[in-house]
């Protein structure tokens, strides 16, 4: 090779099968690695210590691992039963004794095995720990002999002697082979192959080994404080990428021009103001200055709102939609759901109401027009609301993801406000901005109150508001846990559903599925649900309990409610629910996001260990949200003492939607939290855990803006650009794929 040809990264790129072979190549295929750049970031989930390796009095069953151990005894004898023939050996630490077994067809290929494994030889072997007739064992190990397996066996020998690296396995690939191809691929590296995302001033600064230097010690660490050095320097040079990633997404934005939309005095919002029956709470004022203020700026407002369910956010975003059509733009509000979108909708033209007339007699002169897009929209509807985005008749176009579609236009977007934002990826935030003449503003509502870390994280590039208060005058919901096995406390839910009826309230009542004993039941306008554990009880259904409800309760009207009705039939079920014709609504997780029905008062939810905290936090926020007090009753199967019990009375114990994040945080993988998309690549986040290390992202995130502000695009940089562009781009290709 030149030496220009091994100047550049296109040794990492080096397709494993022209390093390694075909061979080795197709097994580490299905560990998803492909190039040599993968493989070297295919990092070891532990390290065995050499002194823990022949102790083989510890060997659990099930354990991958590897064992250096002498040969004591062999036998080779035919299976009679299954025709064929089984060599056993039996291994030794010079206490405890392992056997390994080994079956062929033929006793040839038993012979190969018997004519190395001679007594008194030592190797290394390697295969998960099984037991027969109570005595542990390996089958068909795979071993490499001292002396030997000549090289193999000598580097085998010099690894035993150091922490042995342990790495996420598949069959046919045991740990050692995957750390021999490592080897392979790793010593022909020089320090020009491989360029450092982190700049050396950092490195300099924190001490930290460069990256082929640190690729060397967690693979091949000489002991436990090579590994530990290398993974606090890879895990910083993850939180360092993503952060500079998140802080060139912010410079981007800093450095576009929005349309300034200047606050009036004598416009909708203000109109708006005058017809409000209550009195905005003083974190509304707070947090619509902030964003009056934004969007009054030709930089284009990148803005978090965050706050608890119920905390009045709506209010504030249609605020600052109006300011923007009194300034002569448009809105856009893009929700998850299409019964969220539709629900919106309603409650915009109910807050606002003759202010959302234009067009109609009587009309105020200012009046705007809300227009409602979603996927399953009648075609006449549809055109309706595309020629009024087009035209600009629309001031507020709320919609789903239709909204993203390419034929939408806008007569002049002048903000975007994002709903539950976690339901969306990073990149579909951008859709619609990308689209625009003019880059507009930005609000983003999430609903699920976000740990500070993941917030850095996942939305580092956005300025956050909190809505720390509440709309006064809540009655709160007391929160129940109720033993599905128990038929008395079950036919109460009924009772106390009844009740409520009674008293001209509303009650929502949610199941797992749609229908009973369907694969494909699950709902599409809600997130997959976990497949339930085995040997509990079947899921309850929607259908099974409308019927229930009918039953147990006559002369109530009950309705029903999931994402494969269409969007008409949506609507209508909304708004018999709300004018009380069926006050009970069985419902799929549909009415999870920002539903607001305040005559509702009571939420059943049956098999409640189903669902996680923050769903359950969210479901619960449709009721309580009146002068009504409300009532949660969550039916489960979880018994007594297990962790679903544990988390939901940690619902029943606090409406603290801040700590129940914290606590769902901790019970959860974080993958689920961040989600697929907003976590970027698939692979991105490898020793990085977003929850430990908030100090290292902290760091990594001041580190980020610094390189950032000087080096905007990081031309003297190009490593770490390079990096973030390998960051971003998996992400990007699978929001395309999914477009
Ligand atoms: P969320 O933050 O969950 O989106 P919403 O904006 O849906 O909360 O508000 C919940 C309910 O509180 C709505 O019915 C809304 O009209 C009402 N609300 C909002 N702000 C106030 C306020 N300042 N005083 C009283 N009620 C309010
Ligand atoms: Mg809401």
């Amino acid at each position: 090779m030149t030496a220009q040809a091994s100047t550049d990264a296109s040794r990492l790129a080096e397709p494993l099968a022209r390093a390694l072979g075909d061979r080795t190549a197709t097994a580490l295929g299905r560990l998803s690695l492909t190039t040599v750049g993968d493989l070297v970031r295919h990092y070891p989930r532990r390290y065995g210590r050499p002194g823990e390796l022949t102790d083989m009095s510890a060997l659990a069953v099930g354990e991958y691992v590897t064992v250096m151990a002498e040969v004591r005894t062999v036998t080779v004898r035919p299976l009679r039963a299954r025709g064929g023939a089984m060599l056993e050996a039996v291994v030794t630490d010079g206490n405890a004794t392992l056997r390994l077994t080994f079956f062929a067809k033929r006793a040839g290929v038993l012979r190969m095995h018997e004519d190395k494994l001679r007594p008194g030889r030592v190797g290394l072997f390697t295969g998960a720990v099984g037991e027969y007739r109570g005595e542990r064992q390996l089958t068909h190990p795979d071993y490499v002999l001292v002396g030997l397996d000549a090289e193999d066996a000598d580097a085998a020998i010099e690894a035993a002697s150091r922490p042995i690296p342990i790495y996420p396995a598949a069959a046919g690939i045991p740990t050692w082979r995957i750390a021999q191809a490592v080897r392979a691929v790793l010593d022909p590296l020089t320090y020009a192959d491989v360029p450092d995302p982190i700049p050396i001033e950092l490195r300099q600064r924190d001490g930290l080994p460069c990256l082929l230097d640190a690729w060397r010690d967690i693979h091949m660490p000489a002991d436990e404080s090579g590994y530990t050095r290398a993974q606090e320097r890879l895990r910083y040079e993850e939180a360092l990428v993503l952060q500079a990633a998140m802080a060139r997404r912010k410079a981007a934005n800093d450095a576009l021009t929005a349309t300034a939309r200047p606050p009036r005095e004598d416009g909708l919002r203000a109109a708006l103001d005058e017809r409000l029956p209550f009195t905005l709470t003083a974190g509304q004022v707070e947090v619509g200055a902030q964003i009056a203020g934004d969007l009054a700026s030709t930089s284009p407002m990148l803005r978090l709102l965050q706050g608890d369910v119920g905390a009045g956010k709506t209010m504030v975003a249609l605020r600052a939609m109006l300011q923007v059509i009194d300034a002569g733009g448009q809105t856009a509000l893009l929700a998850p759901t299409e019964v969220l979108a539709a629900q919106h909708e309603r409650s915009l033209r109910h807050l606002l109401g003759s202010l959302a007339d234009a067009g109609t007699l009587g009309s105020p002169e200012a009046a705007t027009r809300v227009a409602l897009l979603t996927g399953s929209l009648s075609a006449p509807r549809r055109r309706r609301a595309l020629a009024d985005a087009a035209s600009g008749a629309a001031g507020i176009v709320v919609g789903t993801h239709a909204l993203l579609a390419e034929h939408v236009q806008f007569a002049d977007l002048g903000l975007v406000v994002v709903d539950e934002q976690h339901r969306f990826g990073v990149e579909q935030r951008d859709v619609l901005r990308a689209r625009a003449r003019h880059t507009p503003h930005t609000l983003v509502m999430s609903a699920t109150p976000i740990p500070r870390t993941i917030a850095m994280t996942v939305f580092g590039d956005l300025t956050t508001s909190v809505l720390a208060d509440r709309p006064p005058g809540r009655a709160g919901t007391a929160t129940h846990v109720v033993p599905a096995a128990n038929a008395v406390w079950r036919d109460r839910v009924w009772t106390r559903i009844r009740e409520e009826v009674d008293q001209g309230r509303r009650a929502y009542v949610v199941c797992a599925r749609i229908e009973p004993n369907l694969d494909d039941d699950v709902d599409d306008d809600v997130p997959p649900v976990d497949a339930g554990e085995a040997g509990r009880p079947a899921l309850l259904a929607v259908s099974d309990i409308a019927l229930e409800a009918s039953r147990r309760l006559p002369g109530v009207g009950v309705g029903v409610m999931h994402g494969r009705l269409s969007a008409d039939e949506k609507e209508a079920a909304m708004s018999r629910f709300e004018d009380g014709t069926t006050p009970v609504l069985v419902s799929t997780t549909v009415v999870e996001v920002g539903v607001d029905v305040s005559s509702a008062s009571t939420m059943v939810v049956f098999d409640a260990d189903h669902f996680g905290i923050s769903q359950l936090h969210q479901l619960r926020g449709r009721v309580g949200r009146a002068d009504v007090p409300g009532l949660c009753l969550l039916v489960s199967h979880a018994l007594d003492g297990s962790a679903a019990h544990a988390r939901l009375s940690a619902l029943a114990s606090t409406d603290d939607g801040f700590v129940l994040a914290e606590r769902d945080l901790e019970l959860r993988r974080e993958g689920d939290v961040l989600g697929a998309a907003q976590s970027g690549g698939r692979n991105s986040l490898r020793l990085l855990r977003v929850v430990r290390d908030a100090r290292v992202i902290e760091m990594a995130r001041d580190d980020a803006r610094a390189l950032v502000a000087n080096d905007p695009d990081l031309g003297e940089h190009p490593a770490l650009a390079a990096a973030i562009a390998a960051w971003l781009e998996p992400a990007t290709e699978e929001f395309l794929e999914r477009a």
